[in-house]
């Protein structure tokens, strides 16, 4: 049974303000009351358009082995991945193993990674990701989301990362800067307070999408980031996800 007409306007304006970085600002996103069958129904049709737009969207860090993106994700916090790519030659040159990094040097290492910023936090983190991988796993990266958070320095972004590139599996969407943004600028996310609420992004697009597309939507939400819907200057104009983006209008037109 529908609702009278007094209480959906009721629950519409009880409805969470959510927020995302627009042009350097933090604008309002606008609502939309949407059913969870239109908005399940819209995703796939979000999920078509990317698959044919992104059909080769990959991880954009460079890497040869599961270690060598553990550390290359672990570097990236904060930093763009052509930064990171211009890093990791050297540093995978110089530390091959989970063994050389648990040995490393800090100064040594801090100096190879500084441009990538927060550099001394990172040099930790690589140290003591080398020591507990040698420690308690055999010098192996190990394959499931419990390990690979005890690890110091990686989150569930990482652990994701790690996880549907490197082991093929898909425990949860990799949720960085640009799939939050794009996540609240499409309403994918109507639990999320902002682009900065992970948990709950990941949470609601996990609902949204199949299990099996989850690391596909991550690079590909990455590269359409990267392409058209940058957070300073959104391409709305050319983005193939226009008539299924509730923000295209408010942004165009500001
Ligand atoms: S229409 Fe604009 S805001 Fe929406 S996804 Fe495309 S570029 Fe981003």
């Amino acid at each position: 049974m529908s609702s009278p007409p007094s209480k959906r306007r009721t629950r519409a304006s009880a409805a969470p303000r959510q927020t995302a970085r627009i042009g350097g600002a933090r604008r309002a996103i606008p609502r939309r009351l949407e059913s969870a069958a239109a908005r399940q129904a819209r995703a796939g049709r979000i999920l078509a358009v990317l698959q044919s737009h992104y059909p080769d969207a990959h991880c954009a860090l460079n890497h040869r082995t599961p270690l060598e993106l553990l550390a290359a994700t672990i570097l990236s916090a904060q930093c763009t991945d052509q930064r990171v790519n211009l890093v990791t030659p050297t540093l995978f040159s110089r530390y091959r193993s989970a063994a050389d990094f648990a040995a490393a040097d800090p100064a040594e290492l801090e100096e190879l990674i500084r441009s990538t910023g927060f550099f001394r936090n990172k040099a930790r983190s690589l140290i003591g990701m080398g020591r507990v991988l040698c420690d308690e796993f055999g010098g192996r990266v190990p394959q499931t989301m419990a390990e690979l958070l005890r690890l110091p320095g990686v989150a569930r972004k990482t652990a994701n990362c790690v996880l549907g590139t490197s082991f093929g599996k898909a425990e949860g969407v990799v949720v960085d800067t640009h799939v939050g943004r794009i996540a609240m600028r499409l309403a994918l996310a109507p639990t999320a307070r902002d682009d900065k609420d992970a948990v709950r992004i990941e949470n609601d697009l996990m609902s949204l999408f199949p299990r099996d597309s989850w690391t596909f939507l991550s690079h590909a939400m990455i590269d359409h980031g990267r392409s058209t819907c940058s957070a300073r200057k959104p391409a709305c104009d050319r983005c193939p996800l226009r008539s299924d983006c509730p923000s295209a209008e408010s942004i165009t037109t500001r």
